[in-house]
């Protein structure tokens, strides 16, 4: 598949037959994501996309997932993504379901009825990066969106029955901010009320802008357990309808997942006494950490 750049995909999406349908990131601003920095956003030609498919025809039948990448595929204007959606149900005959990253921005350019014309074209899965919960720290990193929007965003995908999974970063706020951004991360989760979240700890990786920061001594990096602490206070300020909420992804110090709300006495008790113990050996080793 000539892929162009590197891709991303959730890791949810890991058994997924990928499409590339954007290139780069229609944002691209956020300080600390150094994902599509080196791409000039464009959306892919039809056609492309449908060479794309047609090398996937040998083995189309064994495709139960699509994953439409880059990032924030979403932002593709309704009639094109309709023909996109059209094009993938026409190659893959067992198709389950169809994902794909969202923003705010893109979320609230469709509406209610949009968004449900993509459901009925198998678009099952939203995920959106709301990085934070707090108004500040969204600012500082230049997300390009507020928390306001971002519930809006989710009170649309739920009325259109999307299922919504977001990501959240540890150590986003630095260490000033760490307690504000652990506390609105977890109100604001519980007004969105995904069915999955997942946190990532912040990694700070060339070209991101936040890595100069970083250097120049701006901003002050949360320790591993400065971000177990973050983790817990998120949990703790979580109240949702049912959430299945993880930390297993690989820049995470310790992998935990966990149903919510049943289980957040056990996994915060759990948090709590790997924090007390202060302990690397139970954590990701740093050389392990990845993005
Ligand atoms: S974090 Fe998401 S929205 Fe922000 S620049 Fe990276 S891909 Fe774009």
């Amino acid at each position: 598949m000539p892929y162009v750049g590197a891709i991303y995909r959730p890791p949810s999406e890991a058994r997924s037959f990928i499409l590339q349908a954007t290139v780069g990131c229609s944002h691209n601003r956020c300080t600390f994501c150094s994902a599509y920095k080196d791409k000039r956003f464009q959306i892919k030609p039809l056609h492309e996309i449908a060479r794309d498919l047609e090398d996937a025809k040998p083995y189309a039948g064994l495709i139960r997932r699509v994953f439409l990448a880059d990032g924030d595929a979403l932002i593709i204007p309704q009639k094109r993504l309709v023909r996109i959606l059209e094009m993938v149900r026409g190659t893959f005959p067992n198709l389950e379901r169809i994902g794909i990253y969202g923003n705010a921005k893109s979320v609230l350019r469709k509406s209610v009825d949009d968004l449900r014309e993509l459901k009925d074209m198998k678009l099952g899965i939203i995920y959106i990066g709301l990085e934070s919960g707090s108004d500040e720290v969204l600012k500082k990193v230049k997300k390009g969106s507020t928390t306001a929007h971002m519930i809006e965003a989710a009170k649309r995908i739920h009325e259109a029955n999307i299922t919504l999974s977001i990501t959240v970063i540890l150590g986003l706020g630095g260490k000033e901010m760490s307690h504000v951004h652990a506390v609105e991360t977890g109100r604001v989760l519980s007004l969105m009320d995904p069915e999955f979240a997942a946190a990532l700890s912040l990694m700070l990786v060339p070209p991101a802008p936040l890595c100069k920061d970083y250097e120049a001594g701006r901003f002050h990096l949360p320790d591993a357990f400065e971000m177990l602490e973050e983790l817990a206070l998120i949990i703790a300020n979580m109240k949702v309808t049912r959430c299945f909420f993880s930390s297993n992804h690989a820049s995470n110090y310790l992998p935990i997942q966990v149903w919510l709300p049943e289980g957040k006495e056990e996994i915060l008790t759990l948090i709590q006494e790997v924090i007390a113990r202060h302990d690397r050996n139970l954590l990701r080793p740093e050389a392990y950490r990845g993005l």
